[in-house]
């Protein structure tokens, strides 16, 4: 079976290797990529995607939240989303799993959370080498919140995942995915195809000296479905989606799209 990495054709092993190793070169330097990838607008998006969930145990209440982030990589999305809950709910019971499929990733978001944040080695966190097409560890219907940001893109089989938080979700669980998209407007879309396209793999190369990584990544952000089609794999997986189903940040340059569990 084929598929495709960047714009070669490859197996669907092939690909899975490919992107381990993408995400392994990038490892060390990922929040920095991060930051060069995007001019730094990913913090924004990440507060305004975990704004926009504002997830937690109401104050009152006494059911924790089961959270799990797919393809968590380092944990901005995990420890914000608990912080969250705790600041603004006082909610300090809710759980959370973090989901790789790259243990390099993995390793650098458990450093993290040493290092960088209040949860230490708290329970509450654990961090889980998965492939999130299938999530053979995570049991059905058993995770309240189920997020995924800037990782379903470099999923061989996105549909296989999109079925997949369907299946862990607990019927009433809320499905939301934060992911570079595509932009509507002619003009700011000139500007950004030329940026990415010919700066991005360049800075990739000055700064962190990965070319290839930084062209992967370009080509993975232009080959992803536009909203619309998005949207509708949401659907297809078996989601309630509310309203139009997604909504642009920064001219579609990202998306937020929501789902849930009926
Ligand atoms: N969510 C983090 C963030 O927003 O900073 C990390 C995003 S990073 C661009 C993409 C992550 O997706 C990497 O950590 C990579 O290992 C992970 N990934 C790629 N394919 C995956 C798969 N099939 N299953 C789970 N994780 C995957």
């Amino acid at each position: 079976e084929t598929t495709h990495f960047g714009y070669q054709t490859v197996s669907t092993r092939e690909k899975e290797n490919l992107v381990r190793g993408v995400f392994s070169s990038v490892a060390s330097n990922y929040d920095l990529m991060n930051d060069i990838m995007s001019m730094g607008v990913h913090r924004l998006w990440k507060t305004h995607f975990i704004n926009k969930l504002d997830a937690g145990m109401r104050p009152g209440t006494d059911r924790p939240l089961a959270f799990l982030d797919v393809a968590g990589g380092t944990g901005d999305i995990a420890f914000g989303l608990l912080d969250h809950a705790k600041h603004k709910f006082q909610d300090t019971q809710s759980t959370m799993t973090v989901a790789d499929i790259n243990p390099d990733m993995l390793m650098e978001g458990e450093r993290r959370c040493l290092t960088q944040t209040s949860y230490g080695r708290s329970p509450r966190i654990e961090f889980l080498e998965q492939n999130g097409e299938t999530l053979d560890k995570i049991e059905d219907n058993s995770k309240d919140v189920y997020t995924i940001a800037f990782g379903i893109r470099n999923f061989t089989d996105i549909q296989a995942g999109l079925n997949t938080a369907y299946r862990v979700l607990k019927p009433g669980g809320v499905f939301a995915c934060l992911e570079f998209s595509h932009v509507d407007n002619s003009l700011v879309d000139t500007v950004y195809q030329t940026y990415s396209f010919s700066l991005l793999p360049l800075m990739g190369q000055l700064v962190a000296n990965d070319r290839d990584s930084y062209q992967y990544l370009v080509e993975s952000i232009r080959k992803f479905p536009k909203q619309e089609e998005f949207a509708g794999m949401v659907r297809k997986a078996g989601f309630y989606v509310p309203g139009k189903g997604y909504e642009d940040l920064t001219f579609g340059v990202a998306a937020i799209h929501i789902g849930v569990k009926l």
